[in-house]
């Protein structure tokens, strides 16, 4: 594989879909720029993969998603010719935006072999607050709160209760006694902007706060952060995850009816996500052994799929549809989209060869 190209002036970069995540975002800093997409697991995944599931993490709420850094792509279409869409031009308004159909796709429109990225200079400094709250209805009126205000986070994670309790052990710090909420506030831009909106955010949140704290070592709180998966799967040893979307002044009602939902299946359930965006990763613990827990946790499901649709959210705001969520698209859209969307598969596959059976609209498309 070839080593991705960088060019520092032009703030571009270009690398073959098989580079890690990792790789593209330390090379992109170590030339001073900046590559915003930040998903998860970025030592496995791939920028292709990440294209390919339009892949975000907490910085999206500023930055975006993947897509937003795409200037071009090389694909494989099926049942094998090579095409370029885009380049390196950071405004191309020619022909239908057959790049950003690309972009999501999960593998089911074509194969993503090179990308082009239009790279932005990095931050100068980035400041990460913890804001410790009694309650879920605080938690949620202080984002609200935030964004009302016009402070712009770079990220705005929170964590309820229950997620709290289980990762409280690992915290760079102490969690104070009672928090029954938190919020991850980070702000970034030259060191003067970013500690402007660090005194703005004080001033805003510290009255209704338990307390409000600057960890001073921001690298080990997104690492504790990063943990939240393997800490809450330990808790029962597995845990069903959903990366639901409510929009951000619903998200109090969804995580509130997202436990009612939980208890309802007698499940343990707890919350945590990229508050900013309403993007929840709405969690039930179950033990793996116990087959009625995990139709349990199935059945939850659903009724949480139906949930984020009816508070117009969407099904997945991060992981895709991929093979878990087909057939699902059809209950959110409205149907001549959910047709349309089939029609965009036939055109570019009309042989069903690409990741036959996976983001499926709906569970029988329409011949
Ligand atoms: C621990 C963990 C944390 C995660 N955190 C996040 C997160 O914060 N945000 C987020 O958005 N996602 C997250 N994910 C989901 C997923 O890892 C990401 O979406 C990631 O971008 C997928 O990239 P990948 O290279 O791992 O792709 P894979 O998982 O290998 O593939 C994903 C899909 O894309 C297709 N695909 C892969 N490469 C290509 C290609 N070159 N061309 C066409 N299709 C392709 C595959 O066929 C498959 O359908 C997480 C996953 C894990 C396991």
């Amino acid at each position: 594989m070839a080593l991705p190209s960088i060019y520092p002036a032009l703030w571009r970069m270009q690398a073959e879909a098989g580079v890690s995540t990792r790789h593209v975002q330390r090379l992109a800093r170590e030339n001073g720029l900046f590559f915003g997409p930040d998903p998860g697991a970025a030592e496995q995944s791939q920028i292709g993969g990440n294209v390919a599931t339009n892949a975000g993490g907490p910085h999206a709420l500023k930055y975006g998603v993947t897509g937003a850094w795409v200037t071009g792509l090389e694909v494989v279409l099926a049942p094998g010719e090579l095409v370029r869409l885009g380049g390196w031009a950071r405004k191309d308004v020619a022909g239908y935006d057959v790049k950003s159909l690309m972009i999501g796709s999960e593998g089911t429109l074509g194969v993503i072999t090179a990308v082009q990225l239009g790279l932005r200079p990095a931050p100068e400094a980035a400041i990460a607050l913890m804001v410790f709250l009694d309650t879920r209805a605080e938690g949620c009126a202080a984002m609200l709160d935030v964004l009302a205000a016009g402070i712009q986070p770079s990220a705005l994670e929170f964590v309820d209760g229950e997620t709290l309790g289980f990762v409280a052990g690992s915290y760079p710090g102490t969690v104070p006694a009672g928090a029954g909420f938190a919020l991850l506030v980070e702000v970034d831009g030259t060191a003067a902007d970013a500690r402007a909106q660090r005194e703005a955010l004080v001033e805003l949140l510290a009255g209704a706060a338990i307390a409000v704290e600057e960890p001073p070592d921001v690298a080990a709180l997104w690492r504790w952060r990063d943990g939240f998966n393997g800490v809450v799967t330990a808790v029962r040893g597995r845990k069903v995850s959903e990366d639901v979307v409510f929009p951000i002044e619903r998200l109090r009602e969804g995580l509130e009816r997202f436990e009612e939902i939980a208890t309802g299946h007698r499940l343990r359930s707890c919350a945590w996500g990229h508050g900013g965006e309403g993007n929840v990763h709405a969690t039930v613990l179950v033990d793996a052994a116990r087959e009625e827990e995990l139709d349990a946790a199935e059945a939850a499901g659903e009724e949480l799929f139906a949930l984020a649709i009816s508070l117009g959210g969407s099904i997945t705001g991060e992981h895709g549809v991929g093979w878990l969520k087909r057939g699902r698209l059809q209950a959110q859209w409205d149907a001549p989209a959910v047709t349309l969307h089939e029609q965009i598969k036939r055109a570019f596959d009309p042989k069903g060869l690409l990741n036959p059976g996976k983001k499926l609209a709906r569970q029988r498309p329409a011949r």
